[in-house]
């Protein structure tokens, strides 16, 4: 059989664990193109010590038939909950370990993916000019940040808080506003608050006002809730809330019905996903994507000592005064604050594609997925003929796929992309 080339675009968790299973499974040969250092990435390259994952260690390996290999590496109970960084030396060190036993096939061009062309099958650069293969598995992550309004050049405002240096740089005497309430806006809380400081206060706001929930220390054992039959939404949804109320701990019923989601998600007509999508989704993420306990308790500490509220609400308008800063009309009413962070998470496509995923779509190698979440795949994980797509982008045609396990499994399931 002849060997086959496969690019792998993008070196985050994804393309790491992709290039892992694709060598250590197969007798392909690999190319990453990733312009930084493989095993970075937007949650575990630039994260500060005091970013902690919001899994347990015990959730987190690298190999889908190892699951305690993180927590062994990491020397740390699998129940516990370890900084971000520490994850990423461990990427890191699975990729510079894939690549020690498997340098003959692999080979890894710093740069970035422009564009790609089918026939004949290339990757286009933008420094180094093209690579050839057979196969390509596109892993560069989620869609750039929505833009929650128009402030773009405003110096005040901060459309990317993952920006080395960016947070430190504004100074700890103005008040700061949040644009949404989420994970990233809890990490820029922490950022913001970890030198101690700080004087002025911080304020969230977002539709609803609603934080991530916290995990517990103790495990509770997932409850099987066995949601055989296919369901409309509000059954669904009646269902969970029944078993949520009865069960000890609710989440024990949200990590249950994990395995489930993407099946459920799946059965939901068109019209309930768009439903769930502007009522519930974002109290199932404050549930389904939790707080490490030792981070609750800290924003809990910041919120009763005034340091950092949250409020539910749109922002109205927003005016940039000669003086510096930015007014913003709040459903309270106009407040002045020193600094706008953009904590709104991932936009939709196609406004937030990005150079790459932009080009893809341009040029008629990938199509929207549903509701602008994502790519549109196959049943096989495919954007296009020999295209793969894993990780974030996959999100609209399912719904668990941004974390860890399902990332594994997806990068696992490459091997047999041609059965
Ligand atoms: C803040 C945060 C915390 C998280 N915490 C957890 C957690 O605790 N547990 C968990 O299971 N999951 C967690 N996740 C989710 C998940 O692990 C990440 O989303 C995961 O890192 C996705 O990996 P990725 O490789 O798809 O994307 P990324 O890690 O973003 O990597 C994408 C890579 O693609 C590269 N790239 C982009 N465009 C191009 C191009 N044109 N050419 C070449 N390379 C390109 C980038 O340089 C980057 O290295 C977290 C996510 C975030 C954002």
């Amino acid at each position: 059989m002849t060997r086959k080339t496969v690019a792998v675009v993008g070196g985050g968790a994804a393309g790491v664990l992709a290039t892992r299973e694709l060598l250590r499974c197969g007798d392909d040969r690999v190319v990453l193109i990733e312009p930084g250092e493989p095993g970075g990435g937007l949650a575990y390259g630039s994260a500060r010590p005091w970013h902690l994952l919001n899994s347990r260690a015990g959730a987190m390996s690298a190999d889908p038939d190892d699951p305690l290999d993180f927590a062994r590496w990491a020397g740390c109970a699998p129940s516990s909950f370890q900084p971000r960084s520490v994850y990423g030396r461990y990427l890191a060190e699975v990729f510079a370990r894939t690549a020690a036993a498997y340098g003959d096939r692999l080979e890894v061009v710093r740069d970035r993916a422009s564009h790609i062309s089918v026939a004949p099958r290339r990757i286009y650069t933008e420094i180094s000019g093209y690579i050839e293969a057979d196969d390509i598995v596109v892993a560069t992550g989620n869609p750039a940040a929505s833009q929650p309004f128009a402030l773009r050049d405003h110096p005040d405002y901060i459309a990317d808080p993952w920006r080395q240096g960016v947070l430190e740089a504004i100074p700890s005497d103005v008040p700061v506003l949040l644009v949404g309430a989420g994970l990233t806006a809890v990490d820029v809380v922490l950022t913001l608050t970890a030198g101690g400081n700080r004087d002025a206060p911080i304020t969230a706001v977002s539709r609803r006002g609603q934080l991530p929930l916290s995990h517990i220390s103790e495990i509770s054992p997932a409850t099987d809730l066995s949601l055989d039959e296919p369901r409309n939404l509000r059954d669904l949804v009646r269902t969970v809330r029944i078993a949520a109320a009865q069960a000890s701990d609710w989440r024990a019923v949200v990590d249950g019905l994990r395995p489930s989601i993407d099946r459920l998600w799946g059965s939901l007509t068109e019209r309930e996903q768009e439903t769930f999508l502007r009522h519930l989704a974002r109290p199932w993420e404050c549930h389904r994507h939790r707080m490490a306990p030792s981070v609750g308790a800290r924003i809990d500490t910041l919120r009763e000592e005034g340091r950092f509220e949250v409020r539910a609400g749109g922002i109205r308008s927003v005016t940039a005064p000669p003086a510096g800063g930015v007014l913003v009309e709040l459903e309270a009413g106009v407040q002045w604050f020193g600094a706008v962070v953009n904590c709104a998470g991932p936009g939709r496509l196609p406004a937030s594609a990005g150079g790459f995923v932009n080009s893809l779509l341009n040029d008629g190698h990938a199509r929207v997925g549903p509701h602008g979440l994502g790519l549109d795949i196959d049943v096989q994980g495919r954007i296009a003929d020999d295209v793969w797509l894993i990780g974030p982008l996959r999100r609209g045609r399912s719904w668990e796929t941004t974390a860890v396990p399902e990332i594994r499994s997806q990068a696992r399931a490459l091997i047999d992309r041609h059965k």
